[in-house]
This record gives C-alpha cells, sequence and structure tokens, in this order.
C-alpha cells in the first residue's frame, strides 16, 4: 500500500492493528480507508488486524449496523483474522480499571446536565480545548452525594500532577509532547451508557494486545488522554500511526452524519469491492474525493 509508514519491526513481537468502529452508522469510504490502512500496515509485517465493534453507546449502537459494518468489510476482502471483539461484552475489563483509577483518588461525581454546564459556562471564562471549553469544574470540589445520575470524571491537573510530564509517538509524526490538560476534566465513565470511549478504548487496546494502533487522524489529539491513561493503570505503550482522512469536495471529512454514500450504497449497485480497496491500495480515490495533507 503506497501510504505505509516505514517501521522498524521488532521481530520479538508480532504486530497487532485493530480496525474499532462504532456501529452508530453505516460504513462509508473513510471506513474502508481506515480499515485498508490497518489491515496492511499488520499484513505487511506478517502481522494480525483485528475488528473491535465499539458498541457501547447503547443509545446509538444498532445491530443493523454491525451486520452491515461484517457485510462491507467481507465485501471489501478486509475480514479479521481473528474473532471479532464487542465492547458490550468487556464491561468487566473497564470496570476494573475504573476500580484502579478510584483507587488513586482521581476521579469525582459529576451530576451536571449539558444544561447546568452551559448556565455555569456563562458565569465564568474557560479554556476551550479541541472538543470546546472544558467542563467548568462544578462538582470538582462538591461534599455530599450527588442527587441524581453522575458520571465520573478525571481530575486532569491532579492526574497530571501524578504522572509529572509525558509524550508519545505518531509512526509519521514524530515524538509530541502529550498535553491532556487541553480537554480538561474528561468523563472516564458514562451516565448513560459505561465507560467513555478513552476508557474504554485503551483498556482493550491493552487487553487485545494492540502493538501498534491505526487510526485516523481526527483522533489525533486524544492520544495525549489514552496515553495519560496508560500510565495511570500501568498498561503497555503501542506506537500509533494516525492515516490522513479522504475528504469530501467540500474538504470536510468524510463523516456517517453527511453526505457520503455508505458502502452498502456502492455494494448494492453492484461496484466491485476488491477494485475499490486495490485503488485505494493505489493511492487512486473515488471521484470527488481526496486526502487529508496530514
Ligand atoms: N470507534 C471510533 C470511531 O468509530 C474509533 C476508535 C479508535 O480507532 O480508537 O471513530
Amino acid at each position: 500500500m503506497v501510504f505505509l509508514p516505514k517501521i522498524e519491526p521488532d521481530r520479538a513481537i508480532p504486530i497487532r492493528t485493530r480496525f474499532a468502529p462504532s456501529p452508530n452508522g453505516a460504513l462509508h469510504v473513510g471506513h474502508a480507508f481506515s480499515a485498508l490502512c490497518a489491515h496492511d500496515f499488520a499484513h505487511a509485517h506478517g502481522g494480525q488486524y483485528l475488528l473491535r465493534i465499539e458498541d457501547i453507546d447503547g443509545t446509538r449502537s444498532r445491530p443493523e449496523h454491525v451486520a452491515g459494518i461484517l457485510t462491507d468489510l467481507a465485501w471489501l476482502n478486509l475480514s479479521p483474522d481473528g474473532p471479532v471483539g464487542y465492547q458490550s461484552g468487556h464491561i468487566e475489563r473497564y470496570q476494573a480499571a475504573l476500580q484502579k483509577l478510584l483507587s488513586l483518588g482521581l476521579l469525582y461525581k459529576c451530576s451536571c446536565t449539558r444544561g447546568d454546564i452551559l448556565a455555569a459556562l456563562k458565569q465564568m471564562p474557560v479554556p476551550h480545548g479541541p472538543d470546546g471549553p472544558h467542563y467548568p469544574g462544578t462538582c470538582r470540589n462538591r461534599t455530599g452525594e450527588p442527587s441524581g445520575p453522575f458520571c465520573w470524571r478525571i481530575d486532569m491537573a491532579k492526574a497530571l500532577a501524578m504522572t509529572g510530564p509525558f509524550q508519545w509517538t505518531d509512526l509519521v509524526a514524530g515524538t509530541n509532547f502529550a498535553d491532556p490538560m487541553q480537554f480538561g476534566d474528561v468523563i472516564v465513565w458514562r451516565k448513560d451508557a459505561p465507560a467513555s470511549y478513552h476508557l474504554a478504548a485503551t483498556v482493550d487496546d491493552a487487553a487485545d494486545g494492540i502493538t501498534h494502533v491505526v487510526r485516523g487522524l481526527d483522533l489525533f489529539a486524544y492520544t495525549a488522554i489514552h496515553r495519560l491513561l496508560q500510565i495511570l493503570l500501568d498498561l503497555p505503550e503501542p506506537q500509533y500511526w494516525h492515516h490522513p482522512l479522504l475528504l469530501d469536495m467540500g474538504g470536510q471529512k468524510l463523516a456517517k452524519s453527511k453526505s457520503s454514500p455508505p458502502l452498502s450504497a456502492r455494494r448494492l449497485a453492484g461496484e466491485d469491492g476488491q477494485l475499490l480497496i486495490d485503488n485505494l491500495r493505489q493511492g487512486v480515490l473515488p471521484l470527488g474525493i481526496s486526502l487529508s495533507s496530514a
């Protein structure tokens, strides 16, 4: 594949990658590209490529999208090399990680609703990060139990005081100073679903023996949070390759919620999935689609 970064493989540890879609919509060609990157990176080094369905968001995950993902990957000839993992079957893993973070004294209960947060933000200036304004900290020093449902947030300043500064390395972008503080006190355990994406993905990557996390550049900044969790939970550090994104005609990343046609539409129209993949491998993109620069 023309986009693969060069690496010096560590022969002692066989490479293992994963493609980790959330079944909250149909896959599009950007997902096909992401799965291809993970697949070809592993296979170029005699490794294994796994599929993990990130289906713990009970309000957005749909069984028909899980079925669609499996059918689309088979059509693309990118079926995984091992059994499919389902995050909904890993809740105990996440609970154990939550307990460990609780024992470090880094979490607090937050019962704020979206409305509470918006009201608090009107009262006080807070830093803005890649995901918007930071949580204003209303519940950080609250005494007593919350009266309603709550999530667990990590006290980011406290966590960073415990870890000290740290770095992480991307195979293309190189070594980065990790700055999880840019996200503020993120949620690690949700009110409405079990673990947050950050906790679940970090725990699963370690439990599944993922040596190389291959995923889109849109998730680059989150890796700082994942590295923090790895340090706090004493998990191994994988290597990262954040691949470029496929963009639509307006230069926006393809997204399930936008107008990019799902892979199933191509499949049902009789398109050849193998040809689509062979073209992507050579850097030949479908009409109207371009690749982000970095
Ligand atoms: N489930 C995430 C998504 O569909 C990807 C998670 C990851 O690769 O770390 O965007």
